[in-house]
């Protein structure tokens, strides 16, 4: 059962640089999977078109095996239901303090003042900050304002994880224990979909690799099968 589908994906930016180039790809519900490529290959971009921040300009996605048009209630759903941490937390987190942050998504979605406490307390409980609800972000260290930017996307509670480069600017150790996080995440059923340029960061992590390169899907597979070699 596949979560995100894509079929001759493209999308170009004002520039015209073409960043995807009939991509297509099919995500299993449920998995690690890792797209690996090195920068500038259109990771971003392609996370960017899955969660309706950017409309695709050609070819299909199907979400939960319905066609999504990017209608505005359908873009609603997909930044609902699939969130990105994005690979720069300082770009993601704009709020003054911890708490005031996470609250953004879910007040966004609308919920009821007591429904976004909850959500925020699990979220910040789950990610080990709760000491650290009342803090400003520039107080905080790199790892912890990583952790801050995943609580935002789980105090929405969706059901795909997009991390784009999740480990960039973060000390080894920290790094380590991201990854066992994530692996915490997957266990209670979220697709995680991690960006990275790193292969040997993914190799051990991930059920199912794919490699993009120049706006495209070039190979994919378990990483014992894609890497032989190793
Ligand atoms: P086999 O190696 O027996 O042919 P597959 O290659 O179909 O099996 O799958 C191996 C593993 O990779 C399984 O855990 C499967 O769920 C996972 N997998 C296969 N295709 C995808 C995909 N498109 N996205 C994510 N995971 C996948
Ligand atoms: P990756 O995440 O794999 O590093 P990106 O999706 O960021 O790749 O970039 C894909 C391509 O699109 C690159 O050539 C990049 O320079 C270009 N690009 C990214 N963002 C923009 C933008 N806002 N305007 C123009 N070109 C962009």
């Amino acid at each position: 059962e596949y979560i995100i589908e894509t079929k001759d994906l493209e999308f170009s930016y004002p520039d015209g640089t073409q960043a995807l180039k009939k991509l297509s790809i099919a995500l299993e519900k449920g998995k690690k999977i890792a797209i690996i490529g090195p920068n500038g290959a259109g990771k971003t971009t392609l996370f960017l078109n899955l969660n309706g921040v950017y409309t695709p300009h050609r070819g299909q996605v199907w979400y939960q095996g319905e066609t999504m048009n990017y209608s505005k209630k359908e873009i609603f759903e997909m930044r609902k239901n699939i969130g990105i941490v994005f690979q720069d937390a300082n770009v993601q987190l704009f709020s003054a303090n911890v708490f005031q942050e996470v609250s953004f998504g879910p007040m966004n979605l609308g919920l009821p003042k007591d429904e976004v406490r909850k959500k925020v307390e699990e979220a910040l409980i789950k990610t080990d900050l709760i000491h650290l609800r009342d803090k400003p972000i520039h107080f905080l260290s790199g790892g912890q304002k990583k952790r801050v930017s995943i609580a935002d996307i789980l105090a929405m509670d969706p059901e795909v994880i997009f991390l784009d480069e999740p480990t960039a600017f973060i000390d080894p150790k920290t790094s380590n224990e991201l990854m066992l996080f994530f692996d915490q995440l997957n266990q209670e059923r979220k697709t995680i979909v991690l960006s990275t340029h790193d292969m040997d960061k993914v190799y051990p992590w991930a059920d199912y690799i794919f490699v993009m390169v120049d706006g495209r899907i070039i190979g994919e597979g378990v990483p014992q099968e894609l890497f032989r070699d190793r």
